[in-house]
């Protein structure tokens, strides 16, 4: 059989339903902080990344898929989202000054190493609002992370923050580090040595054990920013103060993309590995529209986070909230008498309030052992069994199968609805 690609894989159920599940979650936290749903294309063309996430980053120059279509035109399997997000603003709106919030949820390609956390293809959430400088923005934007992990269950992880400043006083900063850099060069690892010239700041972001140890000395960009980023930085800083959210100021977070402006922020989990610890990190981009050809510049901030780094946080937790009841038929005879009956209840279920998920098997008929140790391995919490007895009487047996309680259920040809309503009312929802 034809293999996978490397580093790309397929989510199967129970994990594809954890996917689910996650995801529904994610939508009603971020609807209620007024963030609406946004799709955009996962082609977009290749210019959009190359001038937004920087030429010389690693995403642009090592990792991304770039092909050229059947029209000769150069695209790329996006690798992140919040270009395409800016991109889509422009596209969608007339008015410079809307407030767009939007969420996304979708895979992200880049060609890496494929290790523990780190894969080609991977799935990215995100949250982005354009059109608004508010330091409030970005602390609310902290604040429904925060809320959001921890409601999913991951708690122990740190929020990192730091302000980098802007275009105005940037250029500074870096030649404070340029010149930091040149008299360490002998100690730094050979990408970083490269780095000083090109992207400086880059190197603050290696996580090399040699470079770690010349970057705790190097000049902090906290005490070269302007006051415009100063206050910034101070208000997003107060206003979580005042949200009750921990935080740990990190001065030499600087992120691996080039369009991120004054704050930058990580969620790092203690549970992850080392160097794949980020759940996700994000920022202010308020110079993205201009590097991507505008005339003025819309103001942004936005935050990207891993969905299998979060699974394995959760230790592939099983997120999946539908009941499950396995559908037992012991012999050929019931099985074409009740068949359709079991079809109907599966289309009850659909449209009623409750999660219960009817697992067939392709209806099969086995002995009530077989049956029951299946239902096992499927993790089903009920079973209804039918067989010649049951079809006798003309009714179902509904087993609750951590109890191993039996309740029999009278099947009422003439009114399916209250039959079904009756097998509902035998399962337990906690
Ligand atoms: P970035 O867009 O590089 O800031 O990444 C944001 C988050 O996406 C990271 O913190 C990870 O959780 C996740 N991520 C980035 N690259 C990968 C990858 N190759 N495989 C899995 N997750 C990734």
């Amino acid at each position: 059989m034809i293999k996978e690609v490397k580093g790309m894989k397929d989510i199967v159920a129970p994990e594809a339903n954890s996917w689910e599940e996650l995801r529904g979650i994610a939508s009603r936290i971020f609807s209620s902080f007024s963030y609406d749903l946004i799709i955009t294309p996962i082609l977009e063309k290749q210019e959009l990344f190359s001038r937004s996430v920087g030429e010389d980053t690693d995403v642009v120059t090592k990792e991304m898929y770039t092909f050229i279509d059947r029209s000769g035109e150069k695209l790329a399997l996006r690798p992140e989202g919040t270009a395409s997000i800016m991109r889509a603003y422009f596209s969608n709106f007339d008015s410079r000054s809307k407030v767009l919030k939007a969420w996304y949820w979708g895979p992200m390609f880049r060609h890496e190493k494929p290790q523990k956390g780190r894969y080609r293809q991977f799935f990215q959430f995100g949250l982005e609002a354009v059109g608004t400088d508010s330091p409030y923005i970005d602390s609310e934007l902290i604040y429904v992370l925060d809320s959001f992990y921890k409601h999913i269950g991951i708690k122990d992880f740190e929020i990192e923050i730091n302000s980098i400043g802007c275009k105005n006083c940037r250029p500074k900063y870096k030649n404070e580090l340029v010149t930091f850099l040149r008299n360490n060069k002998s100690k730094l690892c050979e990408t970083c040595a490269k780095r000083i010239e090109k992207n400086p700041l880059r190197v603050l972001d290696c996580k090399n054990d040699v470079c770690q140890k010349v970057i705790i000395n190097a000049p902090k960009i906290k005490n070269y920013i302007c006051d415009n980023c100063s206050s910034h930085y101070r208000k997003v800083l107060f206003s979580l103060n005042d949200l009750n959210i921990e935080y740990k100021e990190n001065p030499y977070l600087v992120r691996g993309l080039d369009y991120y402006v004054k704050t930058v922020f990580e969620f790092v989990s203690k549970d992850l590995d080392g160097r794949q610890n980020a759940l996700g990190g994000g920022g202010r981009y308020d110079e993205l529209s201009s590097s991507l050809g505008e005339k003025t510049n819309v103001p942004a901030v936005g935050y990207a986070g891993g969905i299998e780094r979060m699974f394995l946080v959760l230790e592939n937790k099983n997120l999946d909230t539908y009941k499950k009841i396995y559908i037992a038929f012991l012999d050929e005879e019931t099985r074409e008498k009740y068949v359709n009956f079991i079809i109907k209840l599966k289309n009850f279920f659909a449209f009623s309030d409750k999660k219960v998920q009817i697992i067939d098997e392709g209806y099969k008929v086995l002995n009530a052992k077989k049956h029951l140790s299946k239902a096992d391995k499927l993790v089903c919490s009920y079973a209804i069994i039918a067989g010649k007895e049951e079809l006798k009487k003309s009714e179902l047996v509904l087993k609750d199968l951590y109890k191993r309680k039996e309740e029999k259920i009278k099947i009422d040809i003439k009114n399916l609805d209250k039959t079904f309503s009756k097998i509902l009312g035998g399962i337990v929802f906690e």
